[in-house]
């Protein structure tokens, strides 16, 4: 049985490169930029002034008490300001241009003016350079400001709008399809008979991708049928991505693997030493990526994961949209009977001395009510069956990890 390591290996292996495109502005956020961004204008487009106050030549402070005429007033929008006359000063606000001439701003604070509002005294020196940003110094026309490859959160669309970006070059989102299997199941909104359950894969595992800023096609319940699994496969075999639920393990009616290879679907593996999630199936036609996730909830919940969101994320063109992995210290004792690397639920939060993991009650890989709980999964390696409390363990930080609260 291969690693979880060896096998997101061979997941990342096999991804095809990434597919571009361009996107309005308005739909960039999320996005991940297939090419570098460059200033089209300098910024700032002119000595800007950070502060409200006098614009003015520093050598002019060098003995205070110092007194200006009052040559005019630059305002954020208004016109470009004249030259500076020598001896003078320009009343000037944050966000406005320098005057020609002036190489300092004054703050409002450290200046008098007069009853006549005509002179100026500033009551403080100040050096060259204080106080204004110089035209360009932030970013200079023709400069690379953003590269290839990062994600466009707030701070990146505010800079491709101060650029006048209205088409934004991205890596394009992969098409996912998404079905799920099983004879047992009925929709959430329907009443399962005595023998049945509803289907909860399928939400989990949307939801999943909806943090990731995919919208999956879902393709329905196929039952445990050749001639159903055949069909809808095929059918999300159009999409770059076929997530399966259930169906994979060793029981009579687990399918899906035959259905793969009937069809043509190259299984790259099919057991990972995981716990929950030992049947992971990872299969490929072409370019085409093919899961097969285990059916119980938080073998898939932990499957997608570990190999799902490594494929779709890179695919999406990030660098690394691994789940962020931190360690820290376990506060319980924790038993498993060894063999496979188990992913256990918890809770875990920051201290001032390192990261403390509470691990979570749950029954076994089908208690999806006992995940509820968790904001992290912890790793408990499979050659122990001991984990004691004070010990250092592996933690995955749970995609909405910033947004659970206790
Ligand atoms: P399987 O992987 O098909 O053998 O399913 C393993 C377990 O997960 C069984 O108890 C199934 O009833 C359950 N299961 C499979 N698919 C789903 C689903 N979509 N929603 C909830 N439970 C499921
Ligand atoms: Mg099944």
């Amino acid at each position: 049985m291969i690693s979880v390591e060896e096998a997101q290996g061979i997941v990342i292996a096999n991804l095809a490169g990434p597919k571009v495109e361009e996107v309005p502005f308005r739909a960039a956020l999320g996005r991940v930029l297939s090419e570098k961004i460059v200033a089209t204008r300098d910024i700032p487009p002119f000595n800007r002034s950070g502060v409200d106050g006098f614009a003015l030549r520093a050598a002019d402070t060098a003995n205070v008490p110092a007194e200006f005429t009052i040559a005019g007033e630059s305002r954020a929008g208004g016109e470009m300001p004249g030259a500076l006359p020598p001896g003078s000063a320009v009343a000037i606000m944050t966000g406005a241009p320098l005057p020609e001439g002036a190489d300092a701003v004054q703050m409002i604070e450290q200046c008098r003016v007069s009853a006549d509002g005509r002179k100026v005294t500033v009551l403080d020196q100040v050096r060259a350079g204080e106080n204004f940003a110089l035209k360009g110094s932030e970013a200079g026309s023709g400069e690379e400001v953003l590269q290839p490859g990062h994600r466009i959160g707030p701070a990146e669309l505010a800079v491709l709008a101060t650029f006048g970006y209205s088409l934004v070059p991205v890596y394009r989102k992969p098409e996912v399809a998404l079905l799920v299997t099983g004879d047992e199941l009925v929709e959430f909104d329907e009443n399962p008979g005595d023998s049945q359950i509803r289907n909860s894969n399928a939400h989990c595992i949307a939801a999943q991708l909806k943090y990731m800023d995919i919208e999956p096609e879902y393709l329905g319940i196929a039952r445990d049928s050749r001639d159903d699994l055949r069909s809808r496969i095929l059918a999300g075999l159009q999409r770059d991505v076929l997530i399966v639920s259930g169906g994979v393990s060793m029981g009579n009616y687990d399918l899906v693997k035959d259905v793969f290879a009937e069809l043509g679907i190259e299984i790259l593996f099919s057991k990972v030493a995981l716990k929950p999630g030992k049947p992971t199936v990872f299969a490929r036609k072409g370019d085409r990526l093919v899961f097969g996730l285990p059916g119980n909830p938080i073998s898939s919940l932990v499957t997608f994961e570990c190999f799902v969101r490594p494929a779709v994320g890179r695919l999406c063109g990030l660098k690394k949209p691994d789940l962020l992995r931190v360690k820290g210290e376990l506060l319980g004792d924790m038993r498993q009977s060894p063999g496979r690397t188990s992913f256990m639920p918890a809770w875990a939060w920051w201290q001032e001395d390192g990261w403390k993991v509470e691990p979570l009650r749950w029954k076994s890989s089908a208690d999806i009510v006992g995940f509820t709980g968790a904001n992290a999964a912890f790793v408990f390696p499979g050659h122990l069956s001991l984990l004691k409390r004070g010990e250092i363990v592996d933690l995955m930080l749970l995609p909405d990890f910033f947004s659970r609260q206790r």
